[in-house]
């Protein structure tokens, strides 16, 4: 089998790369492990930066999505029994975020790939990229019990954390730089109305909390747990009474319960591989970075990555300059370090570390009492949170 982009993953980098490249006339076939009904249904990001939502309509992947998706102006900060509410169009002139499931954003670009799209192989795991340093790159892959070989001209590793295209560049080719944290997310999907039309960061004494949605029917709900727990450690009760104890105010809000169809827990990770580059391979998304999921950017830069990658692929195309592809690596890692450090200061700002000492809880204390007072502290936020430009 031979193509001019072979794409390893499809999760949202490398559905979005198959379609921009699609329509810029680049021939591309994407290789994923898992079958179909794994990819749609695999819970994970929700919320869009709006770049990412214009990026997903010019691609021609938005209308599901504007009719869907609840657009939010705003969310609200939750610390010391008070709340207070972040207004994104106010304090950004006019920006908003997309509360549209992850899920969600694959089926429509899964869709679209088949219906006219190139190649989409389900069950089709990448073992080994190969050639990579040469003009000939090739993607070695098991599907439907056989091995084959994809030769291509380019190849996207759009593989996530855990793939096989990181681990096939050299020893000593590139720089690690990574971060955990001794806590993970327990999160739950319930068959119930969120309880606050905007998403609620809670910052208590017990543990961050998360209030957010994938429907105006489902709530998605997070608790800051230890590292190592197991969602099943924890029972439906002991979990809504906990999220109840972390969204308390002092007004009298109440948290609705509802059944829950879904429990998981994620842990969290700041990790960055520089270059993203090396030879014909292109790493793009989880593969060359994560980020903890308080800043909701993980999905995000996935797209920016890929939309850098299809404009500079299409420039060569055009111009034969591969200026672009080559500044690849360094237009990325501008925006992925932002975001980096926004969801670093959104995660120490709201989690409590198992060793915090008082001090420590008195500087988060400080550090949200100045985001609610000064209107340049809160700017800081919004522009974070609704996105840093793509490129
Ligand atoms: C459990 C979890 C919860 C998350 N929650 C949030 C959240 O609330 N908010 C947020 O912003 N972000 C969240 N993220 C991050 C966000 O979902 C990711 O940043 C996003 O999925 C990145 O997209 P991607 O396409 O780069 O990688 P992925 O979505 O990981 O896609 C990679 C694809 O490659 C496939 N693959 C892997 N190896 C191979 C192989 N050898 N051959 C072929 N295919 C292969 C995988 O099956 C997968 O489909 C979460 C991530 C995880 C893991």
């Amino acid at each position: 089998m031979r193509t001019t982009v072979g794409i390893i993953g499809a999760g949202p980098a490398g559905l979005l790369l198959a379609r921009l490249l699609h329509r810029a006339g680049i021939e591309s076939v994407v290789l994923e492990a898992r079958d179909r009904a794994y990819v749609e249904q695999r819970q994970r990001a929700g919320v869009l930066e709006q770049g990412t939502v214009d990026v997903l309509r010019a691609a021609g992947a938005g209308a599901r999505m504007d009719r869907e998706g609840l657009r939010h102006d705003g969310i609200e900060l939750r610390f010391d029994r008070r709340r207070h509410r972040v207004d994104f169009p106010g304090l950004t002139g006019g920006r908003s975020v997309m509360v549209y499931a992850q899920t969600e954003v694959c089926k429509d670009l899964i869709a679209l790939q088949l219906a006219g799209g190139g190649p989409l192989l389900f069950g089709a795991e990448a073992v080994a990229v190969e050639d990579v340093d040469t003009p000939s790159p090739r993607i070695r892959f098991r599907h439907q019990g056989r091995e084959d070989v994809l030769e291509c001209d380019y190849v996207a590793g759009c593989d996530g954390f855990w793939g096989v295209s990181r681990p096939t560049l050299p020893a000593g080719v590139g720089q690690v730089f990574e971060r955990t944290y001794p806590f993970g997310w327990l999160g739950i999907l319930a068959d119930v109305p969120p309880s606050h039309d905007e998403l609620v960061y809670a910052r208590h004494e017990r543990g961050f909390a998360l209030l957010s949605m994938r429907t105006p029917a489902v709530s998605r709900l997070y608790l800051q747990v230890p590292e190592g727990t197991k969602a099943e450690e924890w029972s439906d009760e002991e979990i809504w009474r906990e999220l109840e104890l972390r969204f308390e105010t002092a007004d009298g809000w109440t948290l609705r319960r509802g059944p829950v169809t879904q429990k998981s827990v994620t842990p969290m990770r700041s990790y960055v591989h520089e270059p993203m580059r090396y030879g014909r391979l292109f790493l793009a998304g989880d593969a060359a970075h994560i980020v903890p999921p308080t800043g909701a950017k993980g999905l995000n830069l996935a797209v920016g990555d890929v939309v850098v990658l299809a404009r500079a692929l299409a420039h060569e195309k055009e111009t034969g300059s591969a200026e672009l592809l080559d500044a690849y690596s360094a237009t990325c890692l501008r925006r992925v370090w932002q975001a980096e450090r926004f969801s670093y200061d959104m995660t120490t700002l709201l989690h409590r570390a198992p060793d915090a000492t008082a001090f420590e809880d008195r500087l988060q204390l400080a550090r949200l009492e100045r985001i609610i007072s000064s209107r340049a502290a809160e700017t800081d936020l919004a522009e974070a949170y609704t996105g840093f430009p793509l490129a």
